[in-house]
């Protein structure tokens, strides 16, 4: 035996890579057995209760109010006191104390949140960590230093608060979306009642003891939790002033006609369908890594996912090799684990939504790549999935899958790129990858999209404005124009 092969007898190389288990603890989050409806700084015993469960476990977590018409109504008149009695007259420095509260509270607790997020919405801990509660704080501190500066950012023109705002956000990020609502609404004056999504509802109702102890006068935010009736009764409230709605463009849709003809504002944040354009310029393990990040971030649950891969065709065979293999490296399970990569689907209807597009997409000819993965036995799971051989007309080219599918197509030149790009109802996001800059800046101004990301994906910034076109919505939240909505001007 010669040297070499006696030194790699004895090296300590593992037969096996695997992780050890990481788990966040469970216990820092104590759960109330029921929760009431939050009005007026009080909880409302709710006339009716239901469930909500860790969609990871099935395991039930609490019972939380399904809050009527009634109870809405309820909310509202909470909202309008709280509006005519002074929030809306107290100093911008005032109101910027209370936002800049709320902002560090939510730094202090946040481990309590970010374990709670991930264990009602199914998302792994590490960006339930690293991504929803940074940002969370981050939209408070941002619009907290804008509460006292309204007249500078809005030069010639007198703003003035509009009134009482119904807002109503989904389940993908839910203490991110209450962020993104709350936060300009409050800076600018308003007064709030928030419904958050059904399955999604206990990091709202934890919000609102973050609330309390940053002392916000009673009735500046309540919330109230349920279904799709409390929303529809949120938006149909005669005395609601302005309605802010994230969600499916379905239900965007059905808002909008009912607001139609009434002097109601409107903001809707819709689906999306982006393609994240790779041009044979690029970088291709960085691009690889957005993709991932593009597509299975939140298990891609994500609006404005990159969920159409456009791949330039002389880099197809190399980049898509590369994505398979990485896409065997991520690790699906536990969201309170801190190695996993992809986490739990949000519900059980959303499972059911991506396996029957999954399906159709099989169906109509594409050709799937699922690598070799074990599902934990109970709760709701998809193995990250990529479909090659994709044409423009499949469903899962145009609908949007809310999933971790990536349906891969191709182009030859940038022209081509735009078109194939361009084609959906959508218009929320998409990425570009080259070398060049000008290509970027030829690509950003052709791409009917409210965000691009160039070589980068997914990034958000409190300053940065976030909205759609076409069936994606309208108005903007984040940055300046994230104040403008909740404003009107004399
Ligand atoms: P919805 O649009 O139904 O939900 C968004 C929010 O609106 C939730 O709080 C929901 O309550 C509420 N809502 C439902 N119906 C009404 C109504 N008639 N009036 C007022 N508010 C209402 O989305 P889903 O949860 O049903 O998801 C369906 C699909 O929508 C997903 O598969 C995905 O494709 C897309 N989606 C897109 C999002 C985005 O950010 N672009 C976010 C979420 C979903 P409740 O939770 O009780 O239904």
């Amino acid at each position: 035996m010669s040297e070499l092969e006696r030194k790699r007898d004895r090296a300590p190389v593992p037969a096996a890579w695997e992780y050890a288990p990481a788990p966040e603890a469970r216990d820092l989050v104590q759960l109330r057995e029921r929760y009431g409806l939050f009005v007026g700084s009080e909880w409302l015993e709710p006339a009716e209760n239901y469930t909500t469960i860790d969609p990871s476990s099935e395991e039930p977590l609490a019972e939380v109010g399904q809050a009527t018409r009634e109870e809405v109504d309820q909310a509202v008149g909470a909202a309008r006191e709280a509006f005519d009695g002074g929030w809306s007259a107290i100093s911008p420095a005032e109101r910027a104390k209370y936002l800049f509260r709320i902002a560090r509270i939510l730094q202090e607790r946040s481990r309590e949140f970010a374990v709670l997020e991930s264990l009602n919405g199914g998302k792994p801990i590490r960006e339930s960590r690293d991504v929803d509660l940074p940002l969370s704080a981050a939209h408070f501190f941002y619009y907290a230093g804008w509460a006292d500066k309204l007249e500078y950012a809005f030069p010639n023109r007198k703003p003035r608060p509009i009134g009482v705002a119904g807002q109503i956000v989904p389940w993908n990020f839910p203490l991110l979306m209450l962020s993104w609502k709350i936060a300009p609404a409050l800076a600018a004056g308003n007064t709030v009642v928030l419904k958050p999504a059904e399955t999604t509802p206990l990091s709202a109702l934890l919000f609102a003891d973050v609330l309390r102890q940053a002392e916000l006068p009673p009735g500046v935010v309540n919330i109230v939790t349920g279904d799709g009736r409390t929303g529809a009764a949120l938006v149909e409230h005669p005395d609601v002033d302005k309605i802010a709605f994230t969600g499916s463009t379905e239900v965007g849709k059905s808002i909008q006609r009912e607001l139609a003809g009434t002097k109601k504002h409107l903001t809707l944040e819709l689906g999306g369908k982006a393609a994240n354009v790779i041009f044979d310029d690029a970088a291709l393990d960085q691009a690889v890594e957005g993709i991932v990040n593009g597509i299975y971030f939140n298990q891609g649950h994500v609006c404005c996912a990159g969920s159409r891969l456009l791949v330039q065709e002389s880099i197809y065979e190399p980049l898509v090799g590369k994505l398979k293999r990485r896409l065997a490296t991520l690790r699906v399970g536990d969201p309170l684990d801190k190695n996993t990569d992809v986490g739990a689907i949000n519900s059980r209807q959303q499972l059911d939504k991506i396996t029957e597009l999954v399906a159709s997409g099989e169906e109509e000819g594409a050709e799937i790549y699922q690598p070799p993965c074990r599902l934990p036995e109970k709760g709701y799971w998809f193995v990250p999935t990529v479909f090659t051989n994709v044409a423009q007309s499949y469903r899962i080219a145009q609908e949007e899958i809310f999933g971790p599918v990536l349906s891969v197509l191709t182009f030859r030149t940038p022209d081509e790129a735009v078109e194939k790009a361009n084609n959906t109802p959508y218009g929320l996001s998409a990425g570009v990858w080259t070398e060049k800059g000008s290509r970027i800046l030829a690509m950003a101004q052709k791409l009917r999209a409210g965000v691009i990301w160039a070589n980068t994906y997914n990034r958000f910034d409190p300053a940065s404005p976030f909205g759609g076109y076409k069936e994606s919505g309208f108005g903007r939240e984040g940055g300046r124009h994230g104040l403008e909505p909740y404003l009107e001007f004399e």
